[in-house]
Order: C-alpha cells, then sequence, then structure tokens
C-alpha cells in the first residue's frame, strides 16, 4: 500500500510560509493540531496540500491512506466576557487562512467541501454581519464584518471543532478611558547578551527602554490603567518570551519600547525621530496616531511609520505596536535620550496620547 504523508502541528502555533526558508513572507499562523498532507520537501521544511511550507520540526509526521478533508455543515456564534467565539464544527482540523481589513475579517478553510445548511451568527458587539461563500476547489469562506475599531482575534481548534475568538473594544468611560484597561509594556532588550543599540559613548538601549517604560508605567497607572511589564530589570528574554506573556496576559494594547539602530553604511548625523511600526489592521490606527502625537506634541523629527513583520507587532490578541523612541547613535538625539526632564516629558507625552488615542477608539 503506498500510503500519504500527513504532517500535524504540534507547535502551539505552526509558522506557514510562503517558501521553505525563513526569506519567505509568513502565511496566516496554523493553529495546534492542524493537519495537511504534504507534497514535497525541501531540506528542513516541508510543502503541505494547500500551498503553504512549514519546518518539520513543528509537526508530527504520520501516515495515512485518505488526505485530510473535511465536510462543514454548521457555524454558529456564542458569547463570553469581552468576547465573540465564532465555532466551525469540522471532521478534521484542516490548514486555515486568515485575511483582515480596517473592518472586516475573512475566514477561509482549505480542504474543505461544504454542504452547509445551519449558520446561526447572531450581530453582536463584535459582528455587524456575517457572509459566507463556497469556493472550488475545497474551500469555505466566511466574512465577519466588524463594528467599529478591530480589537484583536485568536484562533484555535477545540478538538476538531475551529474556534474564531472575536475581541469586543473595552468597556471604559471615554472621560477615564484607560480606567480598567491593561497595558502591557515591553522593554526592549535586556541583560549582558542583549544590550540592543548603542549610543556614542557605548550607553545600551536596553537600559532607556526599562526608564521610560518605568515612567510610562507611572503615568498611565495614574491614569487608571494597570501595567504589566515583561521585563522589570535586567532579564534576557527572547522575543517568543515577550510574546507568550502578550497571548497570556490579553492585554487591551501591547507596546513594545526601543530605540533604532542605524544600519552600517547609515549616516549617524542625518538619520533621527520617531518610528512607529505595526502589523495587523488593528494596530494601525494606534501606530499612526502614537507618531504623529509624539512628533507633533514633542517637536521631534519624524522617522515614519512602518508596516513590518515583527515578533513583537504579530500578536493578533490586541493592538500591538512597536516604538522606535529616536536614534542612540545620533549624538544630538542621544542628548534627548537621556535627558531625564525629556524622559519625564516624553512619557507623559506618551501616556496622554495613548489615553487619546483610546478615547477615540471607543467612540468611533
Ligand atoms: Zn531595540
Amino acid at each position: 500500500m503506498n500510503g500519504l504523508a500527513i504532517a500535524t502541528v504540534v507547535a502551539a502555533s505552526g509558522t506557514a510560509r510562503t517558501g521553505p526558508s525563513t526569506d519567505y513572507s509568513r502565511l496566516t499562523p496554523l493553529p495546534q493540531g492542524t493537519q495537511a498532507t504534504i507534497i514535497g520537501r525541501h531540506g528542513d521544511w516541508l510543502r503541505l496540500d494547500y500551498g503553504a511550507w512549514i519546518r518539520a520540526s513543528e509537526t508530527q509526521i504520520s501516515s495515512a491512506t485518505v488526505p485530510p478533508h473535511s465536510i462543514i455543515r454548521s457555524a454558529i456564534s456564542r458569547q463570553r466576557p469581552g468576547w465573540t467565539e465564532v465555532l466551525f464544527p469540522l471532521e478534521v482540523p484542516v490548514p486555515v487562512t486568515v485575511n483582515q481589513t480596517a473592518d472586516s475579517l475573512t475566514l477561509t478553510l482549505h480542504n474543505t467541501t461544504p454542504q452547509t445548511d445551519t449558520i446561526y451568527i447572531q450581530p453582536d458587539a463584535a459582528i455587524a454581519s456575517f457572509t459566507w461563500q463556497p469556493l472550488l476547489p475545497d474551500q469555505a469562506q466566511y466574512r465577519l464584518q466588524l463594528r467599529g475599531q478591530p480589537w484583536g482575534y485568536q484562533l484555535h481548534y477545540e478538538g476538531t471543532t475551529l474556534v474564531l475568538s472575536l475581541r469586543h473594544p473595552p468597556a471604559v468611560a471615554p472621560d477615564q478611558p484607560l480606567r480598567g484597561t491593561t497595558i502591557l509594556l515591553d522593554p526592549g532588550h535586556g541583560s549582558e547578551n542583549d544590550l540592543g543599540a548603542r549610543g556614542p559613548n557605548g550607553y545600551p538601549e536596553k537600559d532607556v527602554t526599562l526608564i521610560i517604560s518605568q515612567l510610562l508605567r507611572t503615568a498611565l497607572e495614574a491614569k487608571g490603567a494597570t501595567v504589566v511589564m515583561t521585563r522589570e530589570g535586567d532579564e534576557d528574554l527572547y522575543p517568543g518570551d515577550r510574546v507568550d506573556i502578550i497571548n497570556q496576559i490579553e492585554p487591551t494594547l501591547a507596546l513594545s519600547i526601543h530605540y533604532n539602530a542605524l544600519p552600517d553604511a547609515g549616516d549617524a548625523l542625518n538619520t533621527a525621530g520617531i518610528g512607529t511600526f505595526w502589523y495587523h489592521p488593528q494596530a494601525q490606527g494606534l501606530s499612526i496616531f502614537l507618531h504623529d502625537y509624539l512628533v507633533s506634541v514633542l517637536n521631534r523629527p519624524a522617522y515614519g511609520i512602518y508596516w513590518n513583520n515583527l515578533a513583537l507587532t504579530r500578536p493578533t490578541v490586541a493592538p500591538s505596536v512597536l516604538l522606535e523612541l529616536g536614534f542612540m547613535i545620533n549624538p544630538q538625539e542621544f542628548e534627548w535620550i537621556t535627558d531625564p526632564e525629556a524622559q519625564l516629558q516624553l512619557a507623559q507625552t506618551l501616556a496622554d496620547g495613548i489615553e487619546a488615542w483610546m478615547r477615540q477608539a471607543i467612540t468611533n
């Protein structure tokens, strides 16, 4: 008998890519338990039947006589505090793709044939409307029109049922929009192994990211927020550790605090300013708002707003933004970066900006 090789994702979240190396773009991560037929191999990488590549080490390989494939007959929604869950009961955990826009989320189930006769999705705090269509060959596509600012989502398998959890905007009052929120601050780098960028005199980025995060925590707490920090001291954290904390805490929003380094051929004297980085649409508005707010209120140079696929912009559970608050190597900017009064002013302005964005996001 000539069997098929089947990959089952064993990583908490399988990294699917457009080709067989880390040079290739990321696709929607595959939830743990996802199964697909292996149709090719290249080094340590497996090509799955729906087109994506994944590292063999994130999977367990078994054999089967028929490819993993599912019929879908229904979809239903249910509520839990702060979230709407949409359940897709399947026969096999199939690969999924998510496409987001500023106000919608489209979920595609691969290797799936619809025989759908029941859909029970109630419009609610997160979902304005729900539509779906069968696509050939063997795909089912579900489009969720969202209400207002999309806040975040999670995707996982409960057995063979796919659960898409959509986050509601936080229930806060416009006059005190940070009261009742949880804000995660991630001071970049840390420890002697990871100094980050260096100033002209060797002063490490890891120290100033911690100072600013501590000042920002105080300013946010004064506005009623609960603040969680990924590190309080000089701990050595991997990006994955920081992301795990975000996924575990499920903060209202997450900010990773950094200062920039120049690439080797960069011009240290003429490169300066505030940069912000986002990846998912729910973080774009926050990224633009904080960049423009800091630049205008503090009269700092604008380095710009970037879409960037970074570990700390990839969490989907909350708007996650990475801030580069200046260039360590620019001598003039370095003076501003390390000046204690300027640090206090920066932290207070950032807290004011976060509060102003939150007020706008919940009233839109
Ligand atoms: Zn950094």
